[in-house]
């Protein structure tokens, strides 16, 4: 089927006692079973739950891929993925990722002995030459958060599969209507389900997606042994979010595009960071890889009091944390979202004081550029 049917259809069965065209919220902990020995597939809602169920079928045929597995926070399923690894293992990361990310690896993981390389992954070779005997993972990101640098995921995966490790995608950005890299060779996507997939900012989320049975079968036993479990009714909302995925990210498109031509031409912004541009440095890149360009876009207004004035001034836009919703969303890297990354690594990545993030939403792009408009005015 093709992708907004998929968005639709795809692990939705009607409920089979009265034909409910929607998954209804199962909000119960336990099922009964007939008789000793015998049951209907569900004994512990940490283990089974249909919402949740539908919702791992949906998002796997979406990223086209065989298993889907859900969680309680993108967090969440970056940390099972990490549970597959043990101390001692070797992982190439990229540099710029999310924050949390970052943080999870550097502060968290690492006291249990996984070790963590951090390459700019837009290099092949760096990652080729990151690359030890132990190396189990290669973390990656594209388009990164927020510099919209892009990593060729074919040919990393290929130098990844050479060592015999595997690949992993955190595809949050584009969300599979944009890149679907398990075609490209990854070997697990996950997501936060929190941005574009629930995209409506009222749901904290992830999920894991692969192809191979064998890593879905750890995946699921870790979902049930360490338990961090999306609730019954977050995979519903979820699950109503995506049925609109490929039109919302449509109109995302449109007003990204529309967008980036606008802070293109405005003389305050001192650099412009958007794929969609033809003088992006791997623009040819992301038009081979991706099926369009997102609505993601940063830009440096040159200082942290620049940046400052005009936050401050938005008023349709909205100053907050997090992306991918319907509404614009326009943030401060530096201080907000990548706060846990050093501030050597954050100079060097080009995350600077005057550096501002917009996740532009699907209103009328009249009034967005208006509201910027009049913050410009400000600086
Ligand atoms: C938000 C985000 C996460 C973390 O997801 P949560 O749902 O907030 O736990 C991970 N990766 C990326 C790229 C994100 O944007």
């Amino acid at each position: 089927m093709g992708f907004s049917t998929d968005c639709i259809h795809a692990g939705q069965e009607p409920e089979p006692h009265t034909g409910a065209v929607t998954i209804p919220i199962y909000q119960t902990s336990t099922y009964v079973q007939p008789e000793l020995g015998r049951h209907k597939g569900y004994e512990y809602a940490r283990t089974q739950n249909p919402t949740r169920a539908a919702l791992e079928a949906n998002i796997a045929a979406i990223e086209r891929g065989k298993h889907g597995h859900c969680f309680a926070s993108g967090m969440s399923a970056i940390d099972v993925v990490f549970r597959l690894l043990k101390s001692g293992d070797h992982v190439v990361a990229g540099e710029n990722m999310y924050g949390g990310s970052y943080r999870l690896f550097n502060r968290v993981l690492e006291k249990f002995g996984l070790q963590f390389t951090y390459v700019d992954t837009s290099s092949v070779d760096a990652v080729r030459n990151a690359i030890r005997d132990n190396t189990k993972v290669v973390y990656l990101e594209t388009p990164t958060n927020p510099m919209m640098t892009i990593t060729d995921l074919a040919a990393c995966a290929e130098v990844a599969h050479a060592h015999g490790a595997l690949v992993v995608v955190d595809n949050t950005f584009c969300s599979p209507f944009l890149q679907r890299p398990i075609e490209l060779g990854a070997d697990i996507v996950l997501h936060s389900t929190t941005k574009f997939l629930n995209g409506h900012s009222d749901s904290v989320g992830g999920v894991v997606v692969s192809n191979s049975d064998e890593i879905a079968e750890q995946i699921g036993f870790l979902q049930n042994a360490v338990g961090a479990i999306l609730s019954p009714f977050d995979s519903w909302l979820v699950l109503r979010g995506i049925k609109t995925l490929a039109v919302r990210m449509k109109r995302h498109e449109e007003n990204g595009i529309a967008m980036a031509s606008f802070l293109a031409n405005q003389p305050k912004v001192k650099k412009l960071y958007y794929p969609g541009l033809p003088d992006h440095p791997q623009h040819a890149l992301a038009k081979r890889q991706m099926n369009g360009f997102g609505s993601m876009i940063s830009f440096d207004l040159g200082s942290k009091e620049n940046a400052k004035k005009f936050l401050d001034r938005v008023r349709l836009c909205s100053l907050a944390e997090s992306l991918g919703g319907v509404e614009t969303l326009i943030s401060h890297p530096e201080s907000m979202t990548h706060g846990s990354v050093p501030l050597e690594m954050r100079t060097r990545l080009g995350i600077t004081p005057g550096l501002v993030r917009i996740s532009v939403g699907i209103e009328d792009i009249e009034d967005l550029i208006a509201d910027l408009e009049n913050a410009f005015d400000g600086v």
